[in-house]
C-alpha cells in the first residue's frame, strides 16, 4: 500500500491527538491505534486528551470565540473559503486516507471530500445571509425586529461512517454562524479528524487568527462526556448510534443545554406496481451495498408490491452475484471492508437472528477468507425474505443485510414503511402520480427525506439533513439548518417621546 497521502497530510506514525488549530501539545500517555479495516494494518496513533489538556482546549477555544465573534460575517466566510480550497488542493489525499482508515469505496471517499468542499461553498454564500425578520410594532414610533448571534462553543461528536464530512457540515455552518467548535471524531477513524485538523492549522496560520478556532480532541465516549456535561458547550451536535443519543439527550438535557441529533436509520423503498425496473435495480443495490451498509441512509428494506415482487426478488439477487468485494481503493471492486470485527461479529449474529424467526435466505451472507480479505473484516452483502412484522427488521443492523417484504396497498406500504422505531430516509419507486402524491402527503412517508425515483441514500447538501422519531429530529447542512448554531434575539426600539406598554395596559403614576 502506498501511503504517501499520509505525508501529504501532515499525519506521522505516531499523531498528536489534541489540538487548537496552530501548536498541539504531546501526550505521551494513552493513545489510540489505528487499524486500516482494508488490510488489517496499523496507519498510525494518536493521543487520547486528558482532561487537563481537554480544560485547556475549552478555555482557549473561549478566548477564540470572543475575536472571531467580532468578526465580520462575510470576512469569516472568506476563512471558510480558503479551507474549502485547502480542501480543493488535498482532495486526493483525505479521500485516499478516508477510503483507507474506514474502509469506503475510493470514490466514495473523493465524495465525502467534496462534500466537504461543497458545503463550504454553501457556508460562504451563507456568511451573506444570516437573515432576521423585521415586523411591525403594535406601539407608535417603534420599530421590532430579530436578530441571530452565536452560541459560542459547538461541541461535534461524530460517527466513524463519514469521519470527515459530518464534522464539515457542522463546523463550516457554526463558523460563518460565529461560533468555535471542538470536534471529538470516532475513536474508530482518529487520524481523519487530525489530517482535517492540520489543513485548518494552515488556513487559520495564513489568515493570522489565534489558536482554539476550530479544536481537536481524541478518546472513546468518556472524552466525549467531558463536553456533555460541560456548561461552557452550549451546543452539542452528535452523530452516531440511537443509544449513544439517547445518554447525549439527557445528559445535555439534564442542564439544559442545546442538542442537535443524527442518530440511526432504517430505511425503506417502497416499489410499486408502476415502478420503473432500471430505476429500482440501481437504486436499491446502490442503497444496500454502498459503503458496505453502513451509510445512515443505507437501504435496510424493500417494501414490494406483490404483483412485482418475484421480479424485484430475483433481478436483485442475479445483481448481487456481479458484486465484487476486495479492496475499496482498487476501482474495480463494489464493496470494501466492515469497519471492524467488532462489526462483523454484530453482522453474524444479526444474520442467525433472521435465520432463527424464520427469515428466507435469498443471496447468503459470510465473512470472507484468504488473499486480499487477511484483515478479517470482508463480508458477502446478503439478503432475507421476511415477514412485514419482523423484529430483526426493525433494527438498524449496520450492515449490508438487505429484507423483502410483500404488500398490497399502498396504505399498507406506507403502514410497514412507518412501523419502526427510526425516521431517517424513505423512498418510492413510482411513475403513477397519485401514489408519488400520498407517499409524500402527511399521510404518506413519516421520514425526515422522502425521495420518489431515486434510493435513499446520497443526499445533497442543499437541503437539510436529519430524520424523525429515533434518528433524533435535527436538521443539519442546508435549506435553515444554520438557525440551530444561533440564538435568536427581539429587539424593540422606541424612538418616540412616550413610553406606551404593549397590549394597551395603562400604568399612570
Ligand atoms: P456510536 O454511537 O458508537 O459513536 C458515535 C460517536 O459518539 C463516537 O465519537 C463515540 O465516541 C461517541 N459517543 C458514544 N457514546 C457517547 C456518550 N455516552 N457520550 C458522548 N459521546 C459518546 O456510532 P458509530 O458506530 O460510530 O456510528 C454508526 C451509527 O451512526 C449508526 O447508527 C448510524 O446510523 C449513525 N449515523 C447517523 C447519521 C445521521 O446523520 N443520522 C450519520 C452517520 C452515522
Amino acid at each position: 500500500m502506498n501511503r504517501d497521502f499520509l505525508q501529504e497530510l501532515g499525519l506521522r506514525a505516531d499523531n498528536d491527538g489534541t489540538s487548537t488549530g496552530t501548536s498541539s501539545h504531546h501526550n505521551p500517555g494513552v493513545h489510540l491505534s489505528s487499524y486500516s479495516p482494508v488490510d488489517g494494518q496499523l496507519i498510525g496513533r494518536v493521543s487520547v486528551t486528558t482532561r487537563e489538556q481537554y480544560d485547556a482546549v475549552i478555555e482557549k477555544a473561549e478566548a477564540a470565540f470572543l475575536h472571531w465573534r467580532s468578526i465580520p460575517a462575510p470576512q469569516r466566510g472568506e476563512v471558510v473559503r480558503q479551507y474549502g480550497q485547502a480542501l480543493r488542493e488535498h482532495k486526493d489525499a483525505l479521500g485516499r486516507l478516508v477510503s483507507y482508515e474506514m474502509g469506503k469505496s475510493l470514490q466514495e471517499g473523493w465524495g465525502e471530500v467534496q462534500e466537504m468542499i461543497d458545503i463550504c461553498d454553501f457556508a460562504v454564500g451563507l456568511s451573506r445571509q444570516l437573515y432576521g425578520l423585521t415586523m411591525h410594532s403594535e406601539r407608535p414610533l417603534h420599530r421590532m425586529y430579530e436578530q441571530w448571534h452565536p452560541l459560542g462553543i459547538v461541541g461535534i461528536i461524530s460517527a466513524f461512517n463519514f469521519p470527515v464530512a459530518v464534522w464539515s457540515w457542522n463546523s463550516m455552518i457554526a463558523l460563518v454562524c460565529g461560533n468555535v467548535n471542538v470536534w471529538k471524531p470516532s475513536e474508530k477513524a482518529p487520524l481523519c479528524g487530525v489530517a482535517c485538523q492540520n489543513i485548518w492549522a494552515g488556513v487559520a496560520k495564513a489568515n493570522n487568527l489565534p489558536e482554539g478556532i476550530c479544536n481537536l480532541i481524541n478518546g472513546d465516549y468518556q472524552v466525549g462526556e467531558w463536553m456533555t456535561t460541560d456548561t461552557r458547550v452550549p451546543l452539542i451536535s452528535a452523530t452516531g448510534s440511537t443509544r449513544m443519543g439517547k445518554i447525549v439527550a439527557q445528559t445535555v438535557g439534564a442542564r439544559l443545554g442545546k442538542t442537535l441529533l443524527e442518530l440511526g436509520g432504517n430505511n425503506a423503498i417502497i416499489i410499486t406496481e408502476s415502478a420503473d425496473m432500471d430505476l429500482v435495480l440501481t437504486g436499491a443495490l446502490f442503497g444496500a451495498v454502498g459503503t458496505c451498509g453502513q451509510r445512515c441512509t443505507s437501504t435496510r428494506r424493500l417494501i414490494v408490491h406483490e404483483s412485482r415482487y418475484a421480479e424485484v426478488r430475483d433481478k436483485l439477487a442475479a445483481a448481487y452475484g456481479q458484486l465484487r468485494i476486495g479492496d475499496p481503493l482498487d476501482q474495480h471492486n463494489h464493496v470494501g471492508p466492515l469497519i471492524d470485527k467488532d462489526a462483523v461479529a454484530m453482522y453474524l449474529k444479526a444474520i442467525e437472528g433472521i435465520e432463527a424467526e424464520g427469515g428466507e435466505t435469498i443471496v447468503p451472507g459470510g465473512v470472507l477468507e484468504g488473499p486480499g480479505y487477511e484483515s478479517g473484516c470482508y463480508v458477502k452483502p446478503c439478503f432475507f425474505a421476511v415477514k412485514a412484522d419482523s423484529k430483526m427488521a426493525r433494527h438498524e443492523t449496520f450492515a449490508p443485510i438487505l429484507y423483502i417484504m410483500p404488500y398490497a396497498t399502498l396504505e399498507e406500504a406506507i403502514a410497514i414503511q412507518n412501523s419502526v422505531p427510526q425516521g431517517l430516509s424513505s423512498a418510492i419507486m413510482t411513475t403513477n402520480m397519485r401514489e408519488s402524491e400520498l407517499f409524500l402527503s402527511a399521510a404518506g412517508s413519516d421520514c425526515g427525506i422522502a425521495n420518489v425515483n431515486i434510493g435513499t441514500s446520497g443526499a445533497e447538501i442543499g437541503g437539510a439533513f436529519g430524520g424523525e422519531k429515533e434518528t433524533g429530529g435535527g436538521r443539519e447542512s442546508g435549506s435553515d439548518s444554520w438557525k440551530a448554531y444561533m440564538r435568536r434575539q427581539t429587539n424593540t426600539i422606541n424612538y418616540s417621546t412616550q413610553l406606551p406598554l404593549a397590549q394597551g395596559i395603562k400604568f399612570d403614576l
